[in-house]
């Protein structure tokens, strides 16, 4: 067993001051029970615990790092723009590096919002669809997580169809309902929906590659589907790319799958491991926010000199797409490793590119969150504390996704085989 004396006095502390001892829920530690380790240091594809405990991470700050921790290249640009000045609150030239750097990446997109957090694009991307259409209702995908928006924060109701109900106290009915939620794979349902509601449906939107209750892959076709609905009844489509956004190439999930949507929010690697998130699409559709158009939309932290700094600093180092081949190549390691060790009866690695995720079942991969097996969850969580003893970090819920970064070895992988292996 590890010695984690200091995360656990840090974590006392913590809790005395703050709700849960965090600052987002998950780190807690509560689905896998024990102490979160406090991580004081990373350096590529290792994290280093305030009690001196090396781990090869593969949560990546959930999504952010694709190029491991601390790359020298995005510290030493973070460093030069912090040197010029922390924050302008002005115009300044790293925002229009970093559009032009991430527009080269969706080339049927025109203009490029930056906001500081996921959650936040995606909160902009609804007000617009409302403002453009002049429509109240959106339509979400159960199992899709698009960040704590109030009007998102919502499950489905019991039927195919159904007015969405607030999944967290203080979403006020009024914002769960003017949300409709669909099952994720299911074309009909959205057929469904557009029948009894396409007229006042301003925007659906999904994660292209739901990856938020594990990783779900969708029938060829579905997102095809989606889209033709989508333009037959006037609704704008979002593809929230938060993960999915420059994680399998130089642009986002839709490019490779041939479907166009009329916005995409950007968050994680856009910002290389900084607070960076975006909304992009059309000039007509993006040039109604203000201050050109009606639809409010602003921040004192958006576009941070420093922050953009990282993002345009990593995406710098994933445009010849030999980092997006080394992580495929890796990906497949991974699967081989697998197959190898006799694993594959109770383990499956469901993966695309670098997004991996590990469920403990003999079973087919889930394709919806309601069919992920209980008990691959419970293996998952019961089995936790004995990864972190084997030095593998992994993100502290069965629900998420582990990510591979550039600065991930085979070495590394043979380490996460033999943890996910078990002794
Ligand atoms: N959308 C998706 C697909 C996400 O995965 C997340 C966060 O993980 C968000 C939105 C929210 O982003 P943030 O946590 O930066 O607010």
């Amino acid at each position: 067993m590890s010695m984690i004396f200091r995360s656990a006095e840090l974590f006392q502390r913590a809790r005395a001051h703050m709700p849960g001892g965090v600052s987002s829920p998950v780190r807690a530690f509560g689905k896998v029970g024990g102490t979160p380790r406090y991580f004081s240091r990373g350096e590529g594809a290792w994290a280093w615990d305030e009690d001196g405990n090396r781990y090869v991470d593969f949560c990546m700050a959930w999504g952010p790092l694709i190029l491991g921790h601390a790359h020298p290249a995005v510290v030493e640009a973070v460093i030069r723009a912090a040197k010029d000045g922390l924050a302008f609150g002005t115009a300044h030239r790293h925002e229009v590096a970093l559009a032009e750097a991430v527009l080269e990446g969706f080339l049927w997109a025109e203009r490029v919002r930056f906001v500081v957090s996921g959650t936040e694009a995606v909160q902009t991307a609804v007000r617009l669809a409302r403002g453009v259409t002049g429509r109240p209702l959106v339509l979400k995908f159960s199992g899709c997580y698009h960040g704590h928006v109030d009007s998102l924060l919502v499950r489905a109701g019991s039927g195919v169809v159904t007015q969405g109900l607030a999944d967290s106290a203080g979403v006020a009915p009024g914002a769960a309902a003017d949300t409709l939620v669909v099952p994720l794979g299911d074309l009909s349902a959205v057929e469904e929906a557009f029948r009894l509601h396409g007229d006042r449906i301003a925007a659906a939107i999904l994660e292209p590659l739901p990856a938020n209750n594990g990783l779900l892959r969708q029938p060829p076709g579905y997102l095809q589907g989606i889209r033709a609905l989508t333009r037959a009844h006037g609704t704008l489509l979002i593809f929230d790319e938060v993960i999915s956004g420059f994680r399998l190439h130089y642009g986002g999930y839709g490019a490779l799958v041939g479907v166009e949507p009329d916005l995409v929010t950007l968050g994680k690697i856009v910002g290389g491991g900084l607070p960076v998130a975006a909304l992009l699409g059309k000039a007509a559709l993006m040039d109604q926010l203000a201050p050109l158009g009606p639809v409010y939309q602003a921040g004192t932290m958006a576009g941070n000199p420093v922050a953009l700094s990282a993002g345009i600093a990593t995406l710098a180092q994933l445009r010849d797409g030999s980092v997006h081949a080394r992580l495929e190549a890796l990906g497949a390691a991974l699967e081989a490793r697998v197959a190898e060790n006799g694993l594959g009866s109770r383990l499956k690695i469901v993966r695309e590119g670098s997004i991996v995720w590990p469920i403990l079942t003999d079973g087919p991969a889930p394709t919806t969150a309601e069919s992920v097996p209980a008990d691959a969850l419970a293996r998952y969580h019961a089995a936790y504390a004995g990864w972190l003893d084997r030095g593998v970090y992994l993100p502290p819920s069965a629900w998420e996704v582990s990510f591979l970064s550039a600065a991930h070895a085979e070495s590394h992988l043979d380490q996460l085989v033999a943890a996910l292996g078990g002794p």
